[in-house]
């Protein structure tokens, strides 16, 4: 329950600190202990409609703004971030429930993407080519969309929120930014910063709500052309849908249900290294998270007892305690979801070799803490080898060969990260050529990205768009081509005007 001394927060809209016109709000406690965080607005359509509003008219002039200028406000920003580092990771500990160091990872990640971006504003390369006329000059340029709805999930509370935002501010955009309505406060922190560090009012705006009426509203608006997303994939589907009528650009990054392939030949103290990483770091709410590790049989026996032992050494409390590896889940019905899906595992004959259960006592009592889980001798075909569980659950498949291994990787509808441990190069080579994920590791773990990548998947993880990169740079622009004429006649292209 909140206090009197929970702090109450509100929407910026046009460079203005405003409650939702209704003048509801909503509450958020911390993940780990069940205390109150703090009231933030719930907002509805007219809300959005005045961010929508303000978001237009600040475009006119941000888009004319030189884009090195705009880079520089995101040197800044990216600046200020560094300084505000420890103080933020505590913030996303206590709000979110990641451990320390993986918070500092997340800024860190927003950090490098400010600076990425910002170099952007002196790039944002077009193309110039020789004309097909004589006295002609061509070339291509990248323009500005207008205002971007920007929506994001819990899981990286400032580092999603980069990936997007800052592709777009430098192209010449406005946005429009929903936050998820489990890391508010966060996203109320990000703009602050963005403000502190001189983008100018009404370009970037955040209205708090819910994905119905403020997230949908959005996607439904005439006046925002672009949405990015990054979310469930039902989430993505019904964003598809709802936004078809206006033709929307439609970025979406959606689930995973990632594997780590580990061959005979594989160093076995790494591979347990990044299968532990990979499948309960962030209590497993990743989207490329290992939520399966495909074995080949003669290295099976080995890995599963060392796997289980490892998982069992971690420690679970709040993350902002030292020595703490696993955080708790998000909320109560994440908590219910992942336990859910061991009843499942346990019903369809996998075996539960660890975990499986709610961790209360110790101290743990009021936070959503779930213990490491592995099931063992878990067929492809199965709903815990299929579906995401989006917690620190992880299942063990046994193949005889790469070829098998293969297959029951790519057996899956997600198709955003994968990894395989081997010492085999050509064994390396044909996993990097055959396995069906927008990112392959070779002798690492499923999760982490570099800013300078593409970042996202293939198959029911995505539609075709990447963040991150010079790909991202594809969401936030349309393409202009511009011939110029300097012949001083009127010159036909492939019109034959010989005689
Ligand atoms: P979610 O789909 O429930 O919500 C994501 C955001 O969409 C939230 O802000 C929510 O309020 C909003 N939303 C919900 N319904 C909406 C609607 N109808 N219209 C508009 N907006 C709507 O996801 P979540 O639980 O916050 O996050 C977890 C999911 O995100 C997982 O599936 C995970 O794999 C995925 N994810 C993917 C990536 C990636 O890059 N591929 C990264 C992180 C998380």
């Amino acid at each position: 329950m909140a206090t009197t001394a929970t702090k109450t927060f509100k929407n910026l809209i046009g460079g203005e600190w405003v409650d939702a016109a209704s003048g509801d709000t909503f509450e958020t406690s911390i993940p780990a202990t069940g205390e109150a965080l703090g009231v933030f607005p719930r907002s509805g359509a007219e809300d959005v409609d005045r961010a929508v509003e303000a978001a237009k008219a600040a475009f006119e002039e941000w888009r004319l703004v030189p884009a090195p200028r705009r880079g520089e406000i995101l040197f800044r920003f990216g600046q200020l971030l560094a300084e505000r580092k420890d103080d933020l990771a505590l913030l996303m500990a206590r709000e979110m429930g990641k451990v320390i160091p993986e918070a500092a990872g997340d800024v860190q990640e927003a950090i490098d993407m400010s600076f990425y971006m910002g170099g952007e504003g002196r790039r944002l390369f077009g193309q110039t080519t020789p004309s097909e006329l004589p006295d002609k000059f061509n070339m291509s340029v990248r323009q500005p969309i207008g205002v971007i709805g920007v929506i994001t999930p819990w899981n990286f509370p400032i580092a999603i929120p980069s990936w997007k935002i800052a592709p777009a501010l430098v192209c010449g955009n406005t946005v429009v930014f929903k936050p998820a309505t489990d890391t508010p406060l966060l996203g109320e922190r990000f703009v602050e910063l963005l403000a502190e560090a001189g983008v100018p009012p009404g370009v970037v705006n955040i209205v708090h709500g819910g994905g119905g009426a403020v997230g949908d509203r959005l996607v439904r608006h005439p006046g925002v052309p672009v949405i990015t997303l990054t979310g469930s994939r039902e989430t993505g589907v019904e964003v598809m849908r709802n936004a078809a009528d206006n033709l929307k650009h439609i970025h979406l990054e959606l689930g995973g249900k990632n594997a780590i392939v580990v061959l005979d030949d594989a160093d076995l103290d790494l591979a347990v290294e990044g299968i532990v990483w990979s499948a309960f770091g962030t209590s497993g709410q990743r989207c490329t998270a290992a939520s399966r590790v495909i074995v080949q049989e003669g290295a099976y026996e080995e890995l599963q007892s060392r796997l289980v032992a490892a998982a069992e050494r971690l420690r679970l409390g709040p993350g902002w305690e030292d020595g703490v590896d696993v955080g708790p889940v998000i909320n109560q019905a994440a908590l219910d979801k992942i336990h859910s899906y061991t009843g499942i595992g346990v019903d369809e004959g996998a075996k539960l070799l660890t975990g499986g259960e709610v961790a209360g006592g110790n101290g743990l009592g009021d936070g959503f803490f779930y213990r490491p889980t592995i099931f063992g001798d878990v067929e492809p075909g199965m709903r815990i080898a299929q579906e995401e569980i989006f917690g620190p659950t992880t299942a063990l498949l046994r193949v005889r060969d790469l070829d098998e291994a293969v297959r029951v990787s790519n057996g899956i509808e997600f198709g955003l990260s994968s990894s395989i441990f081997t010492r085999d190069v050509n064994k390396a080579f044909r996993a990097m050529r055959d396995l069906e994920a927008g990112i392959t590791y070779i002798n690492a773990g499923t999760i982490g990205a570099e800013v300078h990548l593409p970042f996202g998947g293939v198959k029911g993880t995505g539609n075709g768009h990447r963040e991150a990169g010079q790909a991202a740079l594809d969401v936030f622009t349309e393409w202009k081509s511009i011939y110029v004429d300097y012949s001083g006649k009127l010159q036909k292209a492939q019109i034959d005007t010989s005689e």
